[in-house]
């Protein structure tokens, strides 16, 4: 941490301190002196005269103790205050959580009695920061802690351990109802938009718990396994939890190796992409295709997307992936058929990065390829990052001709009220819904429901993971006639889709049960 200097130690003031006491001390001297050395003063004898000035002198001399005592414990009590709580929201800073709870581990390795470790991350903090500024940034932090005071119980100590990062050290016995049902309504709760002055801002949040005495007493220790349970809820998706256990640290040291072998492999060309085509039902024709990357390190084989990706978020890696990825199913493009788009999934990192637009833009110059035969793929949760800033981008995206589908459509966010502001193009239905909707009544109504909605929007639909021909059928009677999925073609490298614009007869015969 940074020295820091007392405010109200002033050199003005320490100089006056000592000037005054040391002034005072000397007059009192010369005083008793002149006065108590004679033959006394006012009847009072010599000796009398003495014990007085002896009496006043220590008293100086006391006053000149206190004051430099006063000063040293209003010192000790400024250091405290600065490294203690965070100036920002006047929470315990991390030195001093570290030791609430170490002093916690000591009660609770006594008394047997558990205590939880909550970390609570807001996602991608620091890309938020950037993109609203961080005048917004701090009024935002100062609103999550407003909230997450008034979401725990009382004698819960809270600390803000990282920028976008808080610890809650919470007593067992403090616990309304169980644990999950605790942390499950802390999230939503903190996940409701937060009204800044010039905005509302959403964000996501991932949370890891540990448990003392049972995961550990050591402080440092402590905070490592929360943050291993909250990476581990992080790679889940949004807003998710995780306790932390064993196997976590071996996911940690795969994680470590991916972080640190990302940028090689970048390098060395370890990436490639393959193509996963979307069908046209009642045609039978293949209307686009779905780039996905790939993976393959020499020695340890196919690394799947969903170990990298978020990994390569978190490291900034996404930045140069993606752009490569953007530029290669774009350049790709011209071995697929003419009247077949290339689907491109953009992180929501690349899709709130300034210069996305313009990335897009330079791309389709460089490539030659037609906005037409263009579509990216972002979530939910992408746009609702910063929804007035999404609104911007998708709007200039659709100036240019591109769709936008919105990916895994039902299972971020719970607002639809987003939709009527966004220009978008189609709405992706997500696989869990299509792969229970032949068993699971309540997935049909929500397809149902969302073709429904797509309509009434004025925009396409398309269906993802559909793996059999009962899924297919009931897709197509619900009203969505694209789908996509292994029951219709895996994702293949390129060489094997060239001038592939339509189904073989298998396929053709599933997509015609009609
Ligand atoms: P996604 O965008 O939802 O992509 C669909 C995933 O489902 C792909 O997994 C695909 O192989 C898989 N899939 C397709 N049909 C079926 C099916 O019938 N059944 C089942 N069980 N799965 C099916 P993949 O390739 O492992 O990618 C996983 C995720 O990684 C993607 O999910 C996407 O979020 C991310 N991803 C993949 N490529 C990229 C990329 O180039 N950029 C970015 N930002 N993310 C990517
Ligand atoms: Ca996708
Ligand atoms: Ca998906």
């Amino acid at each position: 941490m940074a020295a820091v200097s007392n405010p109200k130690r002033t050199p003005v003031f320490r100089f006056l301190t000592i000037a005054s006491s040391g002034i005072g001390s000397f007059v009192l001297g010369i005083w008793g002196l002149k006065l108590g050395l004679g033959d006394g003063f006012a009847g009072i004898s010599a000796g009398m005269m003495v014990a007085i000035m002896a009496a006043l002198c220590a008293l100086a001399a006391a006053g000149a103790a206190m004051s430099f005592f006063a000063g040293v414990d209003e010192s000790a009590d400024f250091v405290f205050k600065e490294t203690h709580f965070d100036k920002l929201t006047g929470l315990l800073a991390r030195p001093a959580m570290v030791g609430k709870i170490a002093e916690a581990a000591c009660t609770t390795s006594r008394t047997g009695e558990p205590m939880f470790l909550i970390d609570i991350d807001i996602d991608r903090f620091k890309q938020v920061n950037d993109a609203i500024g961080y005048s917004q940034g701090d009024e935002l932090i100062r609103a999550f802690t407003k909230r997450l005071k008034a979401c725990v119980p009382q004698r819960a100590l809270i600390g803000r351990i990282g920028a976008g990062e808080f610890a809650v050290l919470l007593p067992d016995n403090q616990v309304q109802g169980t644990l999950e049902s605790f942390i499950e309504r802390l999230i939503d709760e903190m996940m409701e938009p937060y009204e800044l002055s010039t905005h509302m801002q959403s964000v996501s949040l991932s949370v890891g718990i540990v448990a003392m005495p049972k995961d550990g007493i050591d402080p440092i220790l402590i905070l490592r396994r929360s943050n291993l349970a909250l990476q581990n809820a992080r790679a889940s998706g949004v807003g998710n939890w995780s306790v932390f256990h064993a196997e976590m640290g071996r996911v940690a040291d795969h994680r470590q190796w991916i972080e640190s072998e990302l940028h090689i492999a970048f390098e060395r060309g370890d990436f490639d992409l393959h193509y996963q085509p979307q069908l046209d039902l009642p045609t039978g024709r293949i209307v686009g295709y779905e780039a996905l990357i790939r993976w393959r390190h020499p020695e340890r084989g196919m690394i799947p997307p969903m170990d990298f990706i978020p990994i390569a978020e978190e490291t900034g890696m996404i930045g140069p992936i993606g752009e490569w990825v953007l530029r290669k199913a774009c350049s790709d493009a011209r071995h697929l058929p003419d009247d077949c788009f290339v689907a491109v999934n953009i992180s929501p990192v690349q899709f709130m990065t300034k210069d996305f637009v313009g990335i897009v833009r330079d791309t389709m110059t460089s490539t030659g390829i037609k906005p037409s035969r263009l579509e990216l793929e972002v979530t939910e949760t992408a746009m609702m990052q910063d929804r007035d800033r999404a609104a911007t981008i998708l709007k200039q995206l659709a100036d240019m001709g591109i769709s936008v589908a919105v990916d895994d459509f039902g299972t971020g966010y719970s607002n639809l009220s987003y939709l009527i502001d966004f220009s978008f193009g189609k709405l992706k239905i997500d696989r869990s819904f299509v792969s229970r909707i032949d068993t699971d009544t309540s997935s049909g109504a929500v397809v149902s429901t969302i073709v429904g909605l797509s309509r009434a929007l004025g925009v396409s639909i398309i269906a993802e993971g559909v793996e059999t021909e009962s899924q297919a059928t009931l897709l197509r009677a619900a009203g969505c006639e694209v789908v996509q999925g292994y029951l219709f073609g895996r994702p293949a490298p390129l060489k094997f889709r060239a001038g592939d614009g339509y189904a073989t007869d298998e396929v053709r015969r599933v997509a015609n049960l009609h």
